[in-house]
C-alpha cells in the first residue's frame, strides 16, 4: 500500500516550502516534492536558487563596485584602480544560495516535513506520483494536495535561447565576465534588476521594451523618476521597441526591432530575454484529476486558493495575482490554516511590490492612476529625500515618498516610494494600511531623527499641507 500523508505539497519554492512547514507546525503529516537537485532536492524554488536571492547578491556586489568607483572619492576615500573579479562575485552568490537552500532542508527536518525528490504529478483521487531522475515511479496518497510548482521564463520566437549568447534570467546570473555590450528584452522588474547589475559593472546596457509606457504597473510619477535616474546611471531604455528577430554573427547577437521610426538593429555581446514568466503546469496534473486552468494558463482557484476539487489547493506563481515570493508564502500559510479549519485569508490589496535597483522602488495599495479612475476625491502628500538630513548624510538623496489618502475619510489608500531603502520603508506603509490608518495617524506618530523614515512622516504631513521641512503647496484633487 502506498504511504499516506495529510498533506503533500508539490514544489518547494516560497509558496510550497512555507506552506509545508506551516502544515507540519499545525500537526499535519506533511511531505513536499521537489524535482530540482542532483543527489538531494534543491529546496527553495526559483526565489532561492535562481531568482530573488542570487539577483540581490549580484545587485549588492555590483552596486558596491559602482559606488566605490563613482562615490567614495566624495567621502574623501581614494582607492586607486578598482577592479572587478566576476567569478569571485558569482562564488559569493552561489555560497549564499547554498546556505539558504540547505537552511530550508534543515527546517524541513526540524519540523518533520518529509522531503520527496522527483517530479510530482497529481493523479485523480488525491494520489501523487513522484518520478525520480532515473525514471522510477512512486505513488503516495494524501488527504490534501497543495500545488506550488511555480513559474518559468517565457520564451519568445524572435529570440530563441542559446547556450551562452541569448539567455534568460537564470543564464544572466551565470556570466563569468562583464559583457562589453549587453541587450535586454523587456523593461519589467527582471530586465531592470539584471540590466542594472551589468550596468553597474560597466556593460553598455540597452533595454528594449515593446510598450510605450515605462513600468505601467507603478504610479507613473515613480516610473518617470525611475526612468530619469536609471537613464542617468547609464541604462539606455528604449520604449516602444518591439523585438522582431535575432541573429548570431561572429559571436555577437544582432537584434532586429521596430520602433516609431521603423526597423532598427542593435549589435550586442550578450542578450537577456526578460519578457515575463508563465506558470509551470506542464505535466503537473493528470487530465482526469479535475483541475482547470484559467485563460492565462494559471491553475484556477478562488480567493482561498481552493481548486474545484475539495482538498486540492494551488498557491504562488501557478495561480492568479502577482508573481511575488511573499504573496505565495502568505497563500501557503493561509491554505495550511484552512486545512485545519481556521478562518485564514490573504488581503490581496495590501501586498507590497519592490524593484531592487539603486535607488529602490516600493509601493503598496492603489496608484494615483487607479484612484483617479474610481472617481473618488483624493489627496496626495509627497516629500523628497533631498530634504531629509539622513539621506543627504548618506549621499542617497534621490527620490521621494508619495502618500495618497481618501479626501473624505483621510484613510491611506496607496504609498509609493522611490529612494534609499524603499524596500524596508514600505513595511511601515503596509502596517499603516493593515491597521486602516489615516494620513493624520502617521502624521501624529513620532519618527526617530535622523532617519530615512522621516520622509514617510513628512509625506503624511504633506497630505494636509503641513510638512515642516519644505514649502507646502497643498493641491486638492477632485
Ligand atoms: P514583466 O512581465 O514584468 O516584464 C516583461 C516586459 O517585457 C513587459 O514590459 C513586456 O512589455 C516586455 N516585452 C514582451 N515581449 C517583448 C518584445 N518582443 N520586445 C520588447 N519587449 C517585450 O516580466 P519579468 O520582468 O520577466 O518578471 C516576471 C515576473 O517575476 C513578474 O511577475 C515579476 O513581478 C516577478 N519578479 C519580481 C521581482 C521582484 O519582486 N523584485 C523580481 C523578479 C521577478
Amino acid at each position: 500500500m502506498s504511504e499516506k500523508f495529510d498533506v503533500i505539497v508539490i514544489g518547494s519554492g516560497p509558496a510550497g516550502y512555507v506552506g509545508a512547514i506551516k502544515c507540519a507546525q499545525l500537526g499535519l503529516k506533511t511531505a513536499c516534492v521537489e524535482v530540482e537537485g542532483s543527489d538531494a532536492p534543491s529546496l527553495g524554488g526559483t526565489c532561492l536558487n535562481v531568482g530573488c536571492i542570487p539577483s540581490k547578491a549580484l545587485l549588492e556586489s555590483s552596486h558596491k563596485f559602482f559606488e566605490t568607483k563613482q562615490d567614495l572619492a566624495k567621502h574623501g576615500i581614494h582607492t586607486g584602480d578598482v577592479t572587478m573579479d566576476v567569478p569571485a562575485m558569482m562564488d559569493r552568490k552561489d555560497k549564499i544560495v547554498k546556505g539558504l537552500t540547505d537552511g530550508v532542508a534543515m527546517l524541513f527536518k526540524a519540523n518533520g516535513v518529509t522531503s520527496l525528490h522527483g517530479r510530482g504529478k497529481l493523479l485523480a483521487g488525491k494520489r501523487v506520483e513522484v518520478t525520480s531522475s532515473s525514471g522510477e515511479f512512486s505513488e503516495y496518497e494524501a488527504e490534501n494536495v497543495i500545488l506550488a510548482a511555480g513559474s518559468k521564463s517565457v520564451d519568445i520566437p524572435p529570440a530563441p535561447l542559446t547556450d551562452d549568447l541569448i539567455v534568460d534570467s537564470t543564464g544572466a546570473l551565470e556570466f563569468q565576465e562583464t559583457p562589453k555590450r549587453l541587450g535586454v528584452i523587456g523593461a519589467g522588474v527582471i530586465g531592470l534588476e539584471l540590466g542594472s547589475v551589468w550596468n553597474y559593472l560597466g556593460s553598455e546596457v540597452v533595454i528594449l521594451e515593446a510598450q510605450d509606457r515605462f513600468l505601467p504597473m507603478t504610479d507613473q510619477r515613480l516610473a518617470k523618476e525611475a526612468n530619469k535616474i536609471m537613464s542617468r546611471q547609464g541604462l539606455d531604455i528604449r520604449l516602444g521597441a518591439r523585438v522582431m528577430g535575432t541573429e548570431i554573427k561572429d559571436n555577437e547577437v544582432i537584434v532586429s526591432y521596430q520602433d516609431s521610426s521603423g526597423d532598427q538593429e542593435l549589435a550586442v555581446d550578450k542578450l537577456i530575454v526578460a519578457v515575463g514568466r508563465t506558470p509551470s503546469t506542464d505535466g503537473l496534473v493528470a487530465p482526469d484529476a479535475g483541475i482547470t486552468l484559467d485563460e492565462r494558463g494559471c491553475i484556477f482557484v478562488n480567493e482561498y486558493c481552493e481548486t474545484a476539487v475539495p482538498g486540492i489547493y494551488a498557491v504562488g506563481d501557478i495561480v492568479r495575482g502577482p508573481m511575488l515570493a511573499h504573496k505565495g508564502s502568505e497563500e501557503g500559510i493561509m491554505v495550511a490554516e484552512r486545512i485545519c479549519g481556521h478562518k485564514a485569508q490573504v488581503d490581496f490589496g495590501r501586498i507590497p511590490s519592490v524593484i531592487y535597483t539603486h535607488p529602490e522602488l516600493a509601493w503598496v495599495g492603489k496608484t494615483e492612476e487607479e484612484v483617479k479612475a474610481t472617481g473618488e476625491p483624493y489627496k496626495v502628500g509627497q516629500f523628497p529625500f533631498a530634504a531629509i538630513g539622513r539621506a543627504l548624510a548618506a549621499g542617497e538623496a534621490e527620490g521621494f515618498v508619495r502618500i495618497i489618502a481618501d479626501e473624505a475619510t483621510d484613510r491611506i489608500v496607496g504609498v509609493h516610494i522611490i529612494g534609499p531603502q524603499a524596500s524596508e520603508l514600505i513595511a511601515q506603509a503596509v502596517i499603516a494600511l493593515e491597521f486602516g490608518s489615516s494620513s493624520e495617524d502617521l502624521a501624529l506618530t513620532v519618527f526617530a531623527h535622523p532617519t530615512f523614515s522621516e520622509a514617510i512622516h513628512e509625506a503624511a504631513l504633506a497630505v494636509d499641507g503641513q510638512a515642516i521641512h519644505m514649502a507646502n503647496k497643498r493641491k486638492k484633487k477632485k
